[in-house]
């Protein structure tokens, strides 16, 4: 056996961690570095992984970042100038309120298709081509398309085909297969306990996925060994455990 401390920091912070009108940001809980890629700020684990398959494929020839990490100063700013410029029912549809954007965690990137003209808010990312191959492949490493048509009374937030989220491997595959959004994630994963995980296999991989509630400051669980655990806050109350199976 081996044991794991969980601190009630930890429900702030992380790769699953969700960001919305009801659950809002706070920086203070994060020592995560923002790497800098393609002239913009990146959350470490999420720029790992896009780096790896944006090289790969060398999106970067038609596709370029339009937005990544944004200080809750600089959301402010952005809500403001889209209030005065397109008005109250674009900016509630389109751009988040200071603390409640995944902007804010670097977790979140939008992307454009490489043309003379993009629009910094909506920026053009269609279901098809190089854009659509892009979206395809980004399941394999960890990020989901966050805001679709069909999860907008979830959301609250419009479509935003451009708008790209890293929650991880395999959440991310996981995700995409059952059709749910991170709202609907981290209500499906609470059903799943230490004791009774959800057990996901993919590339002759075990992965056992369960939820830790944290009301106390400090709580210790035993873990199994052979196991390799990672730990994201859902930002409400609680974490989650990914844990990979090291042999079968
Ligand atoms: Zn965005």
């Amino acid at each position: 056996m081996q044991t794991l401390e969980l601190y009630k920091k930890d429900i702030y912070q992380g790769a699953l961690i969700l960001v919305n009108d009801r659950y809002h940001y706070d920086e203070s809980y994060t020592s995560t570095k923002q790497v800098e890629y393609l002239h913009h700020f990146i959350h470490h684990d999420a720029f790992r992984m896009l780096h790896h398959f944006f090289e790969k494929y060398s999106f970067d020839q038609d596709i370029t970042i339009v937005s990544a990490y944004r200080s809750s100063q600089e959301q402010k700013d952005i809500y403001e100038e889209s209030l005065r410029e397109h008005g109250k029912e674009y900016t509630k549809s389109f751009v988040a309120m200071p603390h409640c954007s995944e902007h804010e965690t670097g977790l979140a990137i939008d992307f454009a298709l490489k043309q003379d003209d993009i629009d910094f808010i909506c920026p053009d990312f269609p279901y098809d081509g190089v854009c659509q191959q892009l979206r395809e492949l980004s399941y394999q490493y960890g990020f989901v398309e966050r805001y679709t048509e069909n999860k907008q009374n979830i959301t609250h937030i419009a479509k935003e085909p451009w708008h790209f989220r890293y929650v991880g491997f395999p959440h991310s595959l996981i995700m995409r297969e059952k059709n749910l959004c991170l709202e609907e994630y981290h209500d499906f994963i609470k059903q799943y306990s230490l004791f009774n995980p959800y057990t996901y296999v993919v590339n002759q991989k075990v992965i056992e996925i369960f939820y830790v509630p944290l009301q106390q400051e400090k709580r210790t669980i035993c873990l199994k060994d052979h196991m390799v655990y990672q730990v994201s806050g859902n930002n409400i109350d609680g974490v989650i455990i990914t844990a990979w199976r090291t042999c079968l």
